[in-house]
């Protein structure tokens, strides 16, 4: 079932797609040239109310539905930009919102809000990123404090990050799901460093960096939550880090297809348009209907999500492999309509391509998801 969009919602699209052409479009080319995304549009984003709409309005939210954050991803899809609002307000700001104290919620989340402090999240290692209990970041108490050793890779945004949540070893339980917390680490934290951002296949506005813990004094009052409980922290958030994730996939995949078609009705080859060829009309019908079951799966996972019901984790691992390798699929049979010109960067297509790759990988890899599934079906 899809959502049912109210005159409300209707308003808070109008005023994203306004701040989308406004203060987005006319300067994103350069931004994506430079790689860097200004800070300024962070802050102002964050005033007109668009980061984590859901917050309660007491730390500088709105108190809106999720239903809120599908509109303001479906909008940044729909402008064709990258810029990692989302992973701020739908995955790395919840965990304060649901781990933190009192003190921790008051201290960051305003900031989150108002687009001050932006937030990255630190699991991925270089020898540990599906293995996720298989970390080696260490934090040790020393006085009130912990001390962090390690590295994490891949970070989304850490390098415009003012904070990041940190997935360490606080112990030495047997069974390592036991051993992991989730500890803020602050950006000028000495002991605490990043690489330059990443050089990456797509998704470069992204701020993809290392960050590097070398003996890293941290209070132990930045602790989240419960010591020893980051491993079933993480596995609970990640569900709507997966759904978010899926409806990323479902998003490229509309676009691209309709780019195939339209250009498909115009591109001429042998006196006829190449849409009207049967290999390329059945391809495309094949695209279509994916698409359209992706799209009622999806919807009706995310009407359960919104109304609060709780979905197996089986059924978000479904929608999360099978929209986001649908999507690369899409990718690969879009991009072969355009031909040669597919390859082109100057055509939409050929970034879509690149930045569609890595969907079937983070959030939990394709094969991973299937893990999940099989263990749930008894396997
Ligand atoms: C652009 C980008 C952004 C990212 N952002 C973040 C971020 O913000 N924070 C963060 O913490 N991480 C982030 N990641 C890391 C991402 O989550 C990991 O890359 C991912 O979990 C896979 O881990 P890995 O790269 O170590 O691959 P591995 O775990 O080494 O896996 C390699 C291959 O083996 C497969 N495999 C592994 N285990 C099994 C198994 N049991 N059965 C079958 N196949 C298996 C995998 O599916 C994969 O195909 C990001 C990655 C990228 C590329």
């Amino acid at each position: 079932m899809a959502i049912e969009y109210t005159e409300e919602h209707d308003m808070f699209r109008q005023s994203l797609r306004k701040f989308y052409e406004k203060e987005v479009l006319p300067y994103y080319a350069e931004w994506e040239k430079e790689r860097q995304i200004p800070r300024s549009i962070w802050k102002s984003y964050g005033s007109q109310g668009f980061l984590c709409p859901w917050l309660p309005e007491k730390y500088g939210g709105a108190d809106l539905g999720f239903e809120y954050s599908v509109i303001a991803i479906e909008e940044m899809s729909r402008a064709d930009v990258g810029i990692p609002f989302s992973l701020h307000s739908n995955i790395i700001v919840p965990y304060i919102e649901a781990l933190g104290n009192e003190e921790q919620k008051e201290r960051w989340l305003p900031g989150c809000a108002s687009g001050d402090i932006l937030t990255a999240i630190g699991m991925t290692e270089p020898d540990a990123g599906s293995d996720l209990a298989g970390i080696k970041t260490t934090a040790v108490k020393d006085g009130d404090d912990y001390i962090i050793n390690g590295q994490k890779v891949f970070i989304t945004n850490g390098w415009d990050s003012d904070l990041v949540i940190v997935a360490c070893k606080t112990g030495n339980n047997e069974k390592p799901h036991r051993n992991m917390s989730l500890i803020v680490v602050e950006t000028g934290t000495p002991g605490y460093t990043k690489s330059e951002p990443l050089r990456k296949m797509g998704r470069h506005t992204e701020g993809t960096v290392e960050l590097f813990f070398e003996d890293c004094r941290v209070p132990q009052k930045n602790l989240l939550g419960e010591e020893g409980k980051g491993f079933y922290y993480l596995m609970d958030k990640l569900q709507q880090e997966r759904i978010v994730s899926a409806l990323g996939s479902l998003l490229a995949a509309e676009k691209m297809f309709n780019e195939g078609l339209a250009y498909s009705k115009e591109r001429v080859a042998f006196g006829q348009k190449i849409g009207s060829f049967q290999a390329n009309s059945f391809k495309l019908a094949e695209m279509a209907t994916e698409i359209e079951i992706a799209r009622t799966f999806l919807e009706d996972l995310i009407s359960d999500h919104v109304a609060g019901k709780k979905i197996p984790a089986a059924r978000v691992s479904m929608a999360k492999w099978w929209i986001s390798e649908m999507a690369n699929r899409v990718a690969y049979h879009s991009l072969q309509l355009f031909g040669g010109y597919g390859y082109m960067e100057e055509y939409p297509i050929s970034k879509h391509y690149q930045n569609v790759r890595v969907e079937t990988i983070f959030a939990g890899s394709t094969e991973i998801m299937k893990t999940i599934i099989a263990k749930d079906l008894g396997l």
